[in-house]
């Protein structure tokens, strides 16, 4: 069942969150059609986007960006406090085979930046980006937290999908440490984690996202947040009405000078919206 759970490590200032998105990610697959190379990268940005997730505050958004020079392009997702996720890919239909046992996420993105964007509220925005370093994006997501937010991370993010492309498993763990946790326990963890199964594999073997992250540290957890999370988008009349504003005048006339109704598809859960020539018109004389 998806769901996400943040904790401490039990009298140690370790964060620990885990997620399992498995049907998430496979509600996202249908709504874009992806093939299994695709799924796999959209996948691993949903997991991950959800992981920072559990860091928002009220009110607060997160997106995840990754544009690479690999066929997949780019990959985005966004969610909200709530965990209210929806990513799409800009070429769905890739898939590129296996490397060794795993589904080659890596070359499928190529290479190019990881983005972040908080939406803080009241229209302050934070943005940040990184350099990929493996386009696997967990290392990369990994590395962007180390480097650009300054906090230690371990970050691991795995989907399985079946030989009917369907999800079989999708999810992941961050581990975060802070300025007072103990170098022994630093040390420890790194021991633990160099061992530690996939995150696929263990959400494919029925863990829930406690008992990975049990397995991951191997120590007891305190929990603070468990939430279910949810594919989810936004998009209204209103937001497709504001987006074709923001095209400009000269894009309007243009559109109405073609003579016929627009139809506007959201990138993000392929619903449809329809402009007629007199809303167009409407829109133009509200500039
Ligand atoms: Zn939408």
């Amino acid at each position: 069942m998806d769901e996400i759970v943040k904790g401490l490590i039990k009298d140690e200032h370790v964060l620990v969150v885990a997620v399992n998105c498995t049907e998430v990610v496979e509600e996202a697959r249908k709504i874009h059609d992806t093939w299994p190379t695709a799924t796999a990268a959209m996948g691993r940005v949903i997991a991950g986007t959800l992981l920072l997730a559990s860091t928002l505050k009220d009110k607060q958004k997160v997106m995840l960006q990754v544009k690479g020079d690999g066929p997949l392009q780019e990959i985005v997702a966004e969610s909200d406090w709530l965990f209210r996720v929806r990513a799409y890919v800009k070429r769905p239909h890739i898939y590129m085979g296996l490397k060794g046992e795993k589904i080659d996420v890596g070359r499928a993105v190529g290479k190019g930046f990881l983005n972040v964007i908080r939406d803080l509220g009241l229209r302050e925005y934070y943005q940040s980006s990184v350099a990929l370093q493996t386009g696997e994006i967990a290392t990369d997501l990994a590395y962007y937290l180390n480097t650009s937010e300054q906090i230690p991370s371990a970050v691991s993010l795995g989907v399985f999908v079946e030989t009917d492309n369907s999800v079989k498993a999708a999810g992941g763990f961050m581990i975060q440490t802070m300025p007072q946790t103990k170098p022994e326990i630093i040390d420890f963890l790194e021991r633990k984690l160099s061992q530690c199964r996939s995150s696929s594999t263990m959400i494919l073997q029925g863990l829930n996202p406690l008992q990975m992250l049990e397995e991951a540290v191997g120590l007891p957890i305190e929990l603070l947040l468990r939430s279910e999370i949810s594919y989810s988008c936004p998009c209204s009349k209103d937001r497709v009405i504001n987006a074709v504003v923001t095209l400009g005048k000269k894009e309007i006339e243009e559109m109405i000078e073609e003579g016929k109704t627009v139809e506007i598809e959201c990138y993000f859960c392929k619903r449809k919206y329809e402009l007629t020539l007199e809303e167009l018109k409407n829109i133009l004389k509200d500039i």
